[in-house]
């Protein structure tokens, strides 16, 4: 999952300031400020900071500078993804200065990767907190407010939050993240998580079905289970059933045929038969699928220590296919891993031809600090080598989404309308179940938020369709 759990994030877009809403200075008399970066898992995580903090009486801003603790979930995914929070830092720095008592926090991945080090490195912060954490925050706030700078940032082997409502920031009302699991057994010998989130744990099954049903009856219409690795999901209680990946996607779908269900992040070893039929089964398990494949070679693929091969990946893709036909397919392309040569990375770039992606989070390779790869690997591959060969892989990309959703034109989805288009008014903006946004006229028909209505396709972008409600 590490590898762009958003999913909607790219790093252009890193730093979205996440004010969930303004608290109501009668009940809260302490306000709390925070932005969110990278992963789906860190915007997840972010709402249930949220959560504990309202406990604490604390309400949210929307200014930083009306905050008397203002927090960063940061990520560490790549050197850009922590300069950014780096930056970041730095634009608070005046305000601090002018208002004694302000406390500067940073959670997250990067905070579990630096742990104590991030205090003299950058004086600025008062808290470090790493992400199986965040109960004990509001003690360390106490302790900073007693001028007295703290830390936490032990990872647990149990700690999923299960019990834990998530306040839902800067919701749309119609879509809401649930997170199924915590951390990653898997080392791919490129990726942080494991060492920032920890081992893989599964929250409890029921704990899950419940916050569905919760936002379900709070008009939600969407959820989407959140897990570095979803199809390695498995809960033993002690005393009760064992619900792996596809059980809990089928009892998440029972909720309510009106309930839309969605999951991130997929690994090409582990995702089963059983899921596909599974989704096949449900008209509300969305038919897309995120499949981060990271390179198109095998070689590449051992020394990443992905666990599959080339061969392995496109007959996933086939079964995927064979299965549901329709269904929609991302991925993960990583360009430029130690010692790939020019012959591996047209492997990347056949593998991506042969599996027509609808779309791809494309990065090149960055070193991370403490990774097998850092430790096993020379980063040998220039600069400019990597960054040729990322734009090849965008172009290629571009190429293959452009085709994809010109195919769509002329066809019928059901959609689930999220909000009004950002471009316009006018015009209403959702999904179909592939996972591609369609914008269409409002029209007369008194339609809202969470109403799913029929659109017929008259034009694509490579990102986007646009049709007519029928
Ligand atoms: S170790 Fe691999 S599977 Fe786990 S989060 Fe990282 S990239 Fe994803």
């Amino acid at each position: 999952m590490a590898e762009v759990l958003q999913k909607v994030v790219d790093e252009e877009r890193q730093g979205e300031a996440y004010e969930p809403f303004v608290g109501d200075p009668n009940v809260f008399n302490k306000k709390f400020y925070i932005e969110s970066y990278g992963c789906q898992m860190n915007f997840s995580d972010s709402e249930i900071v949220a959560s504990i903090l309202h406990n604490e009486g604390f309400g949210a801003t929307r200014n930083f500078e009306d905050a008397n603790l203002v927090l960063l979930n940061t990520c560490s995914i790549r050197e850009k993804a922590e300069q950014t929070v780096r930056n970041r830092l730095q634009a608070f720095r005046k305000v601090k200065e002018s208002k004694p008592g302000m406390l500067i926090g940073v959670l997250g991945c990067m905070a579990e990767r630096l742990k104590a080090k991030f205090l003299e490195e950058e004086k600025l912060v008062d808290i470090v907190v790493g992400p199986d954490a965040y109960r004990t925050l509001p003690g360390l706030i106490t302790e900073a407010e007693g001028g007295q700078k703290s830390v936490n940032v032990l990872l647990s082997r149990e700690e999923t939050y299960a019990d834990i409502s998530p306040v839902r920031l800067d919701s749309n009302g119609v879509t809401a993240f649930v997170s199924i699991m915590r951390g990653c057994n898997n080392m791919c010998t490129f990726c942080v998580v494991p060492f920032t989130r920890g081992r893989e744990r599964s929250r409890d099954a029921e704990s899950i079905v419940n916050e569905c049903k919760d936002l379900f009856n709070r008009g939600y219409k969407e959820v989407t289970l959140l897990g570095q690795n979803v199809d390695s999901y498995y809960h033993s209680p002690m005393d009760g059933e064992v619900t792996n990946f596809a059980q809990l996607l089928e009892k998440v779908a029972l909720v309510s045929p009106l309930l839309r269900v969605r999951f991130s992040t997929s690994h090409p070893k582990d995702i089963t038969d059983d899921v596909l039929h599974t989704m096949a089964k449900y008209h509300n398990i969305c038919k897309y699928i995120h499949l981060p494949v990271q390179s198109g070679n095998t070689r590449i693929l051992q020394l990443m220590n992905r666990t599959y091969t080339r061969e392995w990946y496109l007959n996933k893709v086939k079964r995927i296919r064979e299965i549901m036909p329709d269904c929609g397919l991302s991925t993960d392309v990583i360009s430029g891993f130690c010692t790939e040569t020019e012959e591996e990375h047209r492997d990347t770039l056949s593998v991506m031809e042969l599996s027509r992606f609808d779309m791809s989070y494309m990065f090149s390779y960055s070193e991370r600090p403490g990774t097998l790869a850092e430790r096993r690997y020379e980063d040998d591959v220039p600069e400019d080598v990597k960054k040729r060969r990322l734009e090849e892989i965008i172009k290629l990309q571009n190429q293959l989404s452009k085709e994809n959703y010109q195919q769509d034109i002329g066809n019928t989805f059901e959609v689930l309308i999220e909000a009004t288009s950002k471009r316009s008014e006018q015009h209403w903006s959702g999904r179909n179940t592939q996972n591609k946004v369609i914008v269409f006229p409002k029209g007369e028909r008194n339609l809202r938020k969470g109403d799913y209505v029929h659109v017929k396709v008259s034009s694509a972008t490579s990102a986007t369709l646009l049709g007519e409600m029928i």
